[in-house]
């Protein structure tokens, strides 16, 4: 197998990625809090890991790629009593809008989608521990994590606690023993949703939620890549990782990978600042295969800027690359060309390029060369018909790793007749009936 380099962020640089076992990756990502219907924004890490994960699989890896769903949050508590339905009500029907993106941009089924309902007794049964082994407290109405016990806090953000603390503002919370312990469980009995358990009635802190998932759909302790947005860094993925090391001795994931954001008029778009592109709609404007051209062609770490007029370049590029593979198709199959086999210098270039780091932009440039030679084989007569079989082949594979999807002419004795009808009409310029011809062989795709 290649090498494969991966930006850490915990150690800071780009590192040669070895997997815990040899044949199989452990990847979580975070996922989002299902209150409403998400923006564009939440969908970078989606597509970045599921680039990912394609590219592994590819490499001969058994993937496991796990994202959760956070449904018990207050926020979803807050908008559930806005809209007059349960907590579960309300986010099941967010998922669901969630997982109809999830298939308009073709991401691969997941190992597991966790919901942080599921697992709620694992939840408290961590806290329990947690306060057994002294790193959690309760402090009124709180059970918090003390972060004062883990002498790495502040790792994967690079920063020291008196830094933090320092940095930090006033918190009139005299609950806490210092400032920046952060909630594991809210004892509570309001009239939002709330469990009997083990460390009493409430409900869990977001924090607890991903680390207790990623344990239990494992069934480990330690996984290899853990990833999010930028924004999740600190405090969440400090924070889990600080309970991770307090309860396992371990900092849960090998690699920590961070996608940048997405950006509107050069600011994060955020639910909260009230800038939010919804996906859904964005999905009605444009295609899977654009979106996902969209954020694959800039480096994953690097911020992308939303605009319409970027997003109608990538359905152009997108249709470029659709409309050259559907015509070299069309003329593989009228020539019975059987089917090519993969050109394995220019698979090697592309994924050569992948494994440093996702470095999409470089393997795009191994798409645009195959792309050219494609377009120049099917418009000629005479054109090596097996180099273009080779070449579809080839390029069908670097496609799939992309995620891009293209729904290609299928041609049978009905549709050959049809175009034979269609190139007679147009030689006896038989107008009438080359125009009756020409939509019904669009609509197959086969012009
Ligand atoms: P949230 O529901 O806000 O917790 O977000 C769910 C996921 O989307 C997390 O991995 C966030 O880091 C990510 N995310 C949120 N906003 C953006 C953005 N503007 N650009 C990229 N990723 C984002
Ligand atoms: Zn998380």
């Amino acid at each position: 197998m290649r090498t494969i380099k991966l930006y850490d962020t915990y150690q800071g640089k780009l590192r040669e990625f070895k997997p815990i076992d040899e044949k199989e990756v452990d990847i979580y990502y975070c996922g989002p809090t299902v209150y409403n219907y998400v923006h564009l924004g939440n969908f970078r890490p989606t597509v970045t890991f599921d680039l990912l994960t394609r590219f592994l699989k590819a490499e001969g890896y058994d993937v496991k790629c796990v994202s959760n769903y956070t449904d018990i949050d207050d926020k979803i508590i807050k908008q559930a009593k806005l809209e007059n339905k349960t907590e579960k009500e309300l986010s099941e029907f967010y998922i669901k809008a969630y997982e109809d993106c999830l298939d308009k941009l073709n991401i691969l089924p997941l190992y597991n989608h966790p919901k942080a309902s599921e697992y709620i007794t694992k939840m408290a049964d961590f806290i329990k521990d947690l306060e057994d082994n002294g790193t959690a407290y309760q402090g009124g109405d709180d059970i918090y994590f003390s972060v004062e016990s883990d002498p790495k806090y502040g790792s994967l953000s690079k920063q020291k606690i008196d830094d933090l603390v320092s940095g930090a503002r006033i918190d009139v919370n005299t609950n806490k023993k210092n400032p920046l312990d952060f909630a594991l469980w809210k004892l509570t009995d309001d009239d939002g949703i709330k469990f009997d358990t083990s460390v009493g009635r409430g409900r869990p802190g977001w924090h607890t939620e991903c680390v207790v998932m990623v344990n239990n759909v494992f069934k480990k302790t330690l996984i290899d890549i853990h990833g999010g947005g930028f924004d999740l860094k600190f405090p969440h993925h400090e924070n889990e990782i600080a309970q991770s090391e307090a309860h396992n001795h371990t900092q849960l994931a090998n690699y920590w990978m961070h996608c940048g954001f997405l950006l509107t008029n050069g600011v994060k778009m955020s639910k909260s600042l009230g800038n939010s592109i919804l996906a859904k709609d964005v999905l009605e404007r444009h295609s899977g295969n654009a979106i996902r051209l969209f954020f694959q062609t800039t480096h994953y770490r690097a911020p992308v800027n939303y605009t319409e007029e970027n997003l109608n370049a990538m359905d152009k590029l997108a249709a470029k690359y659709e409309n050259s593979l559907k015509r070299a198709s069309v003329t593989l199959q009228l020539n019975n060309i059987p089917a090519g086999t993969r050109i394995a210098s220019d698979y090697e270039e592309y994924m050569n390029a992948l494994a440093n780091d996702l470095n999409v932009a470089n393997a795009l440039s191994v798409i645009d060369r195959e792309v050219k030679e494609i377009n120049s084989l099917s418009a000629k007569k005479d054109g090596d018909m097996s180099r273009l079989a080779d070449l579809v082949a080839t390029i069908s594979e670097l496609y799939d790793i992309l995620g891009l999807r293209f729904n290609l002419p299928v041609i049978g004795d009905e549709e050959r007749k049809l175009l034979a009808d269609f190139n007679l009409a147009r030689e006896n310029k038989d107008y009438t009936k080359s125009d009756e011809l020409r939509p019904i062989l669009m609509q197959k795709g086969l012009l």
